[in-house]
């Protein structure tokens, strides 16, 4: 299904070459405005709705994390691209019903937003993959967002989900209302970079932001983000939404 987009869809090489230097560029320029060393945001490329083809190709081009946000979409590309060695991230929202899927395809999950995914998650991982990374998605501006838990209700998931043998919290995630002045588009980052702190007294595990997408990876880099999940900037635009 997701390899039948019409042709316009897939990209030339070059276009896609240009649009990940450019984005490359982007995030090297903001560690230097940051203070930051080189090399220590990655990039995650988001290619949800993006045929396999195109992923092989932005693979031979030198990425190797990808990002996609419906579970059968992210299990037919890992089949079909399961010769390269590449990192599948799940960072849509989880439905319970697609816990095994997500479990057993995934390497890293951004969005556990809930105890019970997380179990389930925990039970369905395969012993032999080790255990899961996982990200709880917070709520950081957009209040009024289905996915993401409040800030103040994240200690207590985060206490039970340490609890659990199949997964490694590695740390937050979020998805703030979009913002167009970066003054405003750090606000929440900062709060998820200060939650993280306070989390990290105990648990110096967590050592993994995930926050910034294509209009604001500079606002995110400047307060900390080690990955920025980028989409658009990267594939360009998303004609139609593929659903699991
Ligand atoms: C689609 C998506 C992105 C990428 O967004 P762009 O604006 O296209 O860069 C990042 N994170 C999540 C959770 C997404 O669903």
């Amino acid at each position: 299904m997701v390899d039948q987009l019409p042709y316009d869809a897939i990209m030339m090489p070059t276009e896609l070459e240009r649009n990940i230097s450019e984005v490359d560029r982007r995030i090297r320029a903001a560690e230097r405005v940051a203070g930051r060393s080189a090399g220590s945001v990655s990039l995650l490329a988001v290619s949800k709705t993006k045929p396999s083809e195109v992923i092989r190709q932005a693979h031979r081009l030198g990425l190797a994390a990808f990002g996609e946000n419906y579970a059968q979409e992210m299990a037919e590309k890992a089949a079909a691209l399961a010769d390269l060695p590449l990192c599948w991230h799940f960072i849509g929202p989880i439905q319970s019903n697609k816990t095994a899927l997500i479990a057993e395809v995934s390497d890293w999950v951004h969005s556990l937003d809930r105890l019970k995914v997380a179990r389930r998650l925990s039970e369905q991982r395969p012993t032999e993959k080790g255990p899961l990374n996982v990200l709880i998605q917070v709520k950081t501006s957009d209040e009024d967002s289905k996915s993401g838990v409040l800030p103040e209700a994240v200690p207590e998931l985060v206490a039970a989900i340490t609890e659990l043998p199949g997964l490694a919290l590695r740390g937050l995630m979020t998805i703030p209302a979009p913002a167009t002045h970066p003054a405003q588009q750090r606000g929440p980052f900062r709060q998820l970079r200060e939650l993280m702190d306070q989390l990290s007294v105990a648990l110096p595990q967590l050592d993994t932001l995930s926050m910034g997408m294509s209009a604001d990876l500079e606002a995110a880099v400047a307060e900390g983000a080690h990955i920025v999940r980028v989409g658009t900037d990267i594939f360009g635009a998303r004609y139609n939404q593929v659903r699991s």
